[in-house]
Parts: structure tokens; sequence; C-alpha cells
């Protein structure tokens, strides 16, 4: 059966509040519930992230519901002003998520340096268990608000990528972005033990204050390279966007495990790259064309990329990335049974 989702085009993005009152995606939020809105704060410089205006809403209807919601987005691994809360919190009240704005706090999810995480089993092709922020975890339910447009790695980036890799932990996001373990160089360790004490699968000790790694005991999660002050554990950048779709499907799947959500993607300032990228690099390609909604992440992503495509007038996506295929974490979500590619739109 067609799944349904909402549309609200871009010249009535005023009307947010009556469109998301009518579309009932918020059945799920109930009172009392601790109530994760997951949303990109925008890296410096970026001007694609969801403004704080829209998430008012949200936040709105959240409150007549009597439920607590929150702001949240967990750190990333790379250096930037959104790689530790201290810096996070800093950055998303510059872009104006503050109280005053959007009617509740933010909370960064996953702590000061990106570590306080959740465990979650998933038992799938390239995860047997998910590192989740632990704040994401914790929550009773969700909404997901999502800014759709194209994505360096994964083609483009939308709900799904917005649940699986922005809920990761810092070592979840390293997982999904890595398959092989660090390499270490030795020479630059100045012996202070700190990564010994983050390594789970205990694969590091000491030998005359010089780090050691056993492989065969390596997960390769990353937690030492975000330990480690001193540049000795190194990656391979270079995992194909197939595994890395994948993987942040997998993620997904551990976020959403017996919790409900609801996805919103705004498809405006529809750009190259992600939100992690500065306005110079990162104007949009195209006018920009709505608000989807639906209880559904899936149908989500797909009736987005659907309508940026019929709107653009070729595959968008392709053109600015010929070699990535970005239908994989659809056609994978599917069969993970994260939610249904076939839709039915329904225009307010
Ligand atoms: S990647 Fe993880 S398991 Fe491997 S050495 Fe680093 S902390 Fe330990
Ligand atoms: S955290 Fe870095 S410097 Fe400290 S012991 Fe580990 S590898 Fe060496």
């Amino acid at each position: 059966m067609a799944e349904k989702v909402y549309f609200l085009s871009w010249s009535k993005k005023d009307k947010l509040y009556d469109f998301l009152k009518a579309t009932r995606i918020f059945n799920h939020v109930k009172a009392r519930n601790f109530l994760a809105i997951k949303i990109h704060f925008g890296e410096e410089g970026n001007k694609g992230y969801i403004k704080p205006e829209y998430v008012s809403s949200v936040v709105k209807i959240a409150k007549e519901k009597t439920a607590f919601p929150f702001l949240t987005d967990a750190s990333t691994i790379y250096v930037g002003r959104r790689s530790d809360a201290y810096h996070h919190h800093l950055i998303a009240n510059k872009h104006g998520f503050t109280i005053e704005k959007c009617g509740c706090p933010v909370i960064i999810a996953d702590g000061l340096r990106g570590d306080v995480e959740s465990e979650v089993k998933v038992n799938l092709k390239h995860f047997k268990t998910v590192m989740i922020a632990q704040g994401i975890y914790s929550a009773d339910s969700f909404i997901f608000m999502s800014h759709f447009k194209g994505h360096e790695i994964t083609g483009f980036g939308g709900a799904l990528k917005n649940i699986g890799m922005g809920c990761g932990s810092k070592a979840g996001k390293y997982a999904m972005h890595h398959s092989s373990k660090p390499t270490v160089n030795p020479h630059c360790c100045m012996g202070c033990g700190e990564c010994v004490k983050h390594c789970y699968q205990k694969a590091l000790f000491l030998v005359d204050k010089k780090i050691v790694m056993n492989e065969k005991k390596c997960a390769g999660c990353g937690q030492c390279l975000v330990s480690c002050a001193f540049e000795v554990f190194s990656l391979k950048w270079n995992e194909s966007s197939l595994s890395v779709q994948e993987k942040i499907v997998e993620y997904a799947v551990g976020v959403l495990k017996n919790k409900k959500g609801s996805y919103i993607n705004f498809l405006n300032h529809i750009s190259k790259y992600c939100d992690c990228f500065s306005l110079s690099r990162n104007n949009p390609l195209m006018e920009d064309i709505g608000i989807v909604a639906s209880v559904d992440p899936v149908a989500a992503d797909q009736a987005s990329y659907d309508l940026v495509n019929k709107i653009f007038g070729k595959d968008l996506f392709k053109e600015l990335y010929p070699k990535i295929d970005s239908t994989i974490q659809l056609e994978y979500a599917e069969s993970l049974g994260l939610g249904n590619r076939n839709y039915k739109l329904i225009s307010y």
C-alpha cells in the first residue's frame, strides 16, 4: 500500500503550523514524552540549514500535546564548530536556535566530547551493534527535521542520513565512514594512556610509554581517534558510497528500534554539498520547492528525491555525482523494513 506523503509548496511556507496540524503526523507524540527533534544546526558560514522559525511550529505542536521537546544533534568527526558539545551549542545559538526563538532547549546528545553513547543490537550485514548518541537513544520519540540536498558521499542527504549518520556518536560515525582499522604512528605517542581507557576491545596497551595496537582485537570503532590529541591514529577515507549508504541505513534501524518518529524534509536551498560546508562552496542549485512530511522516512526521502528531479527536469544528483547511485539508501532501507518507496503525494 502506498504511504502518505504530505506536501506544502515553498510559497505557502508561512502556513507550516497549519499544514503540520492537518497531516496528523504527530500522533505518536504522547504527553510527558521526551521528544527529540533531530536537526542540523549548520556549520559556521553555512546558509542552507533549516531556520529556527520553522522549528518553532513543530515545538508548538509538541507542547500542545504536553510533550517535552528538545532540539538535538550529535558531534561530528571532522574538526569544526560541531565537533564537541561546547562549540556545537555556541554555533546553534549563533544561528538562532535559542529557547526564546524555538521554544525549547538544545541538548547535544553525545556529551561534551562525543563519546556518551548507547550500544544497540541490530544484527545486520555491516553491523551487529550500532553506537547511538545517548541523549537520542534515551528519548521516547522523534521528529526528524532534515534539509534535503546533495551529499558528497551519498549523492543526496535527507531523512535517512539525518537518522543514521546524524544520530551516531563519534565512534558510530567513524564506523560508518570507515571499514578499515586505524593505523598507528607510535612516534607521536606521548604515553598519556587516554586511548587505552577508551578502547572497549582492549586492543591498546603501552610498552615503554609508547602505544601498541593488537590488530586482531581491534574492532575499528574509532574511539582511539577521538580520544588521542596527538594524531597517533589515522584512517583511510576511501569507503565506497554503497557501503556508507548501507551502513547509514543500518544505523537508522538501530535509532528507530522500538521507537516511533515523523519526518519533515525541507526542499529549499538545494545545494551540492551537505550543511557541513560554508556558503561559498554551497550555493542553491535550483528554486526552492517546499516541505514534505510523513510518518515514513523512506517515503519522505523518495518523494523528496522525485520532486527535486521532476522540477529540475532530470536527475540532479546523477548530474552532481555521476559515479554515485544515491538510491541505494532507499532500496536498502525498504528491504530492512524501515519504510515504503511507494507513496501517495497529498498537496496542502
Ligand atoms: S579502533 Fe576501537 S577497538 Fe580499535 S584500537 Fe581504536 S579504540 Fe580500540
Ligand atoms: S591517547 Fe595518544 S598520546 Fe595518549 S597513549 Fe594513546 S596514542 Fe599515546
